[in-house]
């Protein structure tokens, strides 16, 4: 384990396969091959973009050859640009949604006025330039990386890069270990089906797009609540609650097992995405 002394952490999971932890912020993903080396995730500007690099360079002088996305949503893939030397791997929705709504999410960086919105309004919005449906499967520097989509949940485009014979996978935004993804953009019925799916690749270890190294039991919590919050939202609409009272009603019922959790503040997101994501009632 080793620190650059900010509030970044670069733990070191299995021989050359790194997680890059940035407290409060978006996690990265670091894999030395023998030749070369592949980046999981370009952050949210390109300044944080350039001190991932920095990074990398500290732990080897070998090139980056792949930067994968996990997802396409700005903290994640606004600092593709720094990495126009290597090839820029995605999910074709991950594709889709940079081009269709990249241009929307940095409006809504600009309009909260924070930390990074000066520096987001520069930013070229880079799709990846090799893109994949269903699965990908790369032999890296002896080991095997597979990358695969198991259907649309945080996003469209989420993938899962596993590494199956160090039982590792990181999940991008899907699933945390003890906290409430993002969900204003998520596919909520269909999210219960993918995280169910996550449970049948190898890994006993996660890393997460935001918080810390999980085990699988919290993959299975993560489900949990994904399952909960969609079912009982779908109830209550179905029993034509207004959606302030569904939210309480959802909020009391998980509370006990889950009130605990990072961002649990934001369910309401959540059940409001259930309500418009369901049929209209007759
Ligand atoms: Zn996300």
């Amino acid at each position: 384990m080793m620190s650059n002394g900010a509030r970044t952490e670069i733990v070191e999971l299995a021989a050359g396969v790194y997680a890059r932890l940035h407290d409060g912020l978006t996690n990265a993903g670091i894999i030395v091959g023998d030749d070369s080396v592949l980046v999981i995730d370009s952050l949210r500007v390109p300044s944080f973009a350039r001190e991932l690099r920095a990074d990398v360079r500290r732990l080897t002088d070998k090139p980056v050859q792949y930067l994968v996305d996990t997802h396409g949503h700005w903290d994640h893939a606004f600092g593709n640009e720094e990495f126009a030397d290597a090839t820029i791997v995605g999910h074709v929705n991950c594709r889709r949604e940079l081009e269709e709504l990249g241009e929307g999410w940095r409006q809504g960086v600009i309009a909260r006025n924070v930390e990074w919105s000066e520096e987001i309004k520069t930013v070229r919005i880079t799709p990846p330039d090799l893109t994949f449906d269903r699965r990908l499967e790369l032999h890296f520097g002896g080991r095997r990386i597979d990358l695969v989509y198991l259907g649309r949940a945080h996003t469209s485009g989420d993938i899962f890069i596993n590494l199956p014979d160090d039982r590792l996978l990181f999940t991008g935004d899907v699933a945390q270990d003890g906290g409430v993804p993002y969900m204003l953009d998520g596919y909520m019925a269909d999210w219960i089906e993918t995280d169910t799916r996550i449970l049948d690749l190898p890994f006993d270890r996660f890393v997460s797009g935001h918080g810390p190294i999980g085990a699988r039991p919290a993959l299975q919590d993560a489900r949990d609540f994904i399952a909960a919050l969609v079912t009982l939202s779908q109830a209550a609409h179905r029993e034509g609650k207004d959606l302030a009272t569904a939210t309480e009603s959802v909020r009391a019922a998980l509370d006990g097992r889950f009130g605990q959790w990072r961002g649990f503040a934001r369910l309401g997101d959540g059940v409001g995405r259930a309500y418009r994501q369901m049929t209209p009632r007759p």
